[in-house]
C-alpha cells in the first residue's frame, strides 16, 4: 500500500536520483548520510542549506514511527504525531536542497581520490571523494563525507579501518564531542553516537554534527540565521556567511506560506498505520 510517505516522496521527486536513475553508477556527493530518522535528516538541513550537495539514504524505518504520541518535543506543546514530524522534517530537507533515496547502505570503503569518477563540483568542500557508497540495490555514490545516522546499524562500515565500535548489546560509533569518528570525514550523529534515546536530542545531535561538517570543510560559516532587514548591516558590519536579512514583506510572505502548509499539513490524521515493536506485529 502506498502511504502519504511514499505519496509525497513520488511526488517531490525524491526516488528520481535513485536506483532506477542512478544504475549502477558512481555520483559523487559532498555529503552523504546514512538514515533518514531525526538525526539524519537534521544533519542533512543544515549540509544543504549550506549548499553542500547532500543525499540522504533511507532504509525507511526510524523507529520514532513507532512512537504512539510524541509530547515531548521543544514547540509542540500538546504533541505531535510522530510520523508528520518525520514527513516534515523529510520535506525541510528537501526544501534546503538535499536529495533523498530509499535504499539500504550495506557497504561504506575507502575510495582512492583519484579513483572517483568525478572531481568535486565547483562551490562543493573541495575535498576529494574520500568514501565509496554502496546500496542494497546496487547504487553507488561517491562522497567527501559521510554521515552515519543509522541507530544502532554499523554493519556496512566494517571495511573501514578506523571506525571505533562500541558493543553495549547493541552497536554505537565510538565519537568525539562533535560527531567525529576516528576515520577523518565519517560523522556519526544521533542515538548511533551514544546519544540519548530521545527524539529532539537525536535531531539537536544530528544538526551540531551537520555544522560540525561545514566547520571541519572550512566552509564560511557563521550561523544559519535569518534575521531583519539591516540587523547586521545597518550597524556597518558585513553580512556573516550563512545569514541572511529579509524585509517585513518577505517575511509576511514567508509566513503566510507557512501558515498555508501547517494548516493542511494537521488538517487530517496522518493516513500511515501505528507501527509498533516487529516481535509484536504477529
Ligand atoms: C516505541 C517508541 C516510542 C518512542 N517515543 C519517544 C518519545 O515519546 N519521545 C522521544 O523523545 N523519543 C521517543 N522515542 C525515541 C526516538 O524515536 C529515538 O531516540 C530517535 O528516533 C533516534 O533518532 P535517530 O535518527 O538516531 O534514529 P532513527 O530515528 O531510528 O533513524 C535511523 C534511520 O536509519 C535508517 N537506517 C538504518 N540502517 C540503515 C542503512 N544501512 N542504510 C540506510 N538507512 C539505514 C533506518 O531505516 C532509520 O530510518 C521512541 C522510540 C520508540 C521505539
Amino acid at each position: 500500500m502506498e502511504t502519504e510517505s511514499d505519496a509525497r516522496r513520488n511526488e517531490t521527486g525524491a526516488n528520481e536520483t535513485g536506483a532506477n536513475e542512478m544504475g549502477g553508477e558512481r555520483r559523487g556527493r559532498d555529503v552523504v548520510v546514512v538514515g533518514g530518522g531525526v538525526a539524519g535528516l537534521s544533519a542533512a538541513v543544515f549540509t544543504a542549506r549550506h549548499g553542500l550537495d547532500t543525499l540522504v539514504v533511507d532504509a525507511g524505518g526510524s523507529v520514532l514511527r513507532r512512537n504512539a504520541r510524541l509530547e515531548n518535543f521543544p514547540g509542540f506543546p500538546v504533541g505531535v504525531d510522530a510520523r508528520r514530524l518525520l514527513d516534515l522534517l523529510g520535506e525541510q530537507a528537501d526544501a534546503a536542497g538535499a536529495d533523498r533515496i530509499e535504499g539500504r547502505v550495506t557497504r561504506v570503503e575507502r575510495l582512492d581520490a583519484s579513483a572517483a569518477d568525478d572531481a568535486p563540483p565547483e562551490g562543493g568542500d573541495g575535498d576529494a571523494r574520500r568514501f565509496g557508497v554502496e546500496t542494497e540495490s546496487g547504487d553507488r555514490f561517491a562522497a567527501s563525507n559521510v554521515v552515519a545516522a543509522s541507530k544502532n546499524e554499523v554493519g556496512y562500515l566494517a571495511d573501514l579501518a578506523g571506525v571505533g565500535v562500541v558493543d553495549r548489546g547493541k552497536a554505537y560509533l565510538d565519537v568525539d564531542e562533535r560527531g567525529r569518528t576516528g576515520v577523518e570525514g565519517l560523522y556519526a550523529a544521533g542515538r548511533l553516537a551514544r546519544k540519548p534515546h530521545q527524539a529532539a536530542v537525536c535531531a539537536g545531535h544530528g544538526a551540531e554534527v551537520g555544522v560540525t561538517v561545514l566547520e571541519d570543510a572550512e566552509r564560511p560559516f557563521y550561523h544559519d540565521w535569518v534575521t531583519p532587514d539591516g540587523y547586521f548591516t545597518d550597524r556597518g558590519r558585513d553580512l556573516p556567511p550563512g545569514c541572511e536579512e529579509i524585509d517585513a514583506t518577505e517575511r509576511r510572505e514567508r509566513e503566510s506560506d507557512a501558515r498555508e502548509r501547517m494548516r493542511s499539513a494537521f488538517a487530517e490524521p496522518h493516513p500511515d498505520p501505528q507501527e509498533t515493536h516487529p516481535s509484536l506485529e504477529e
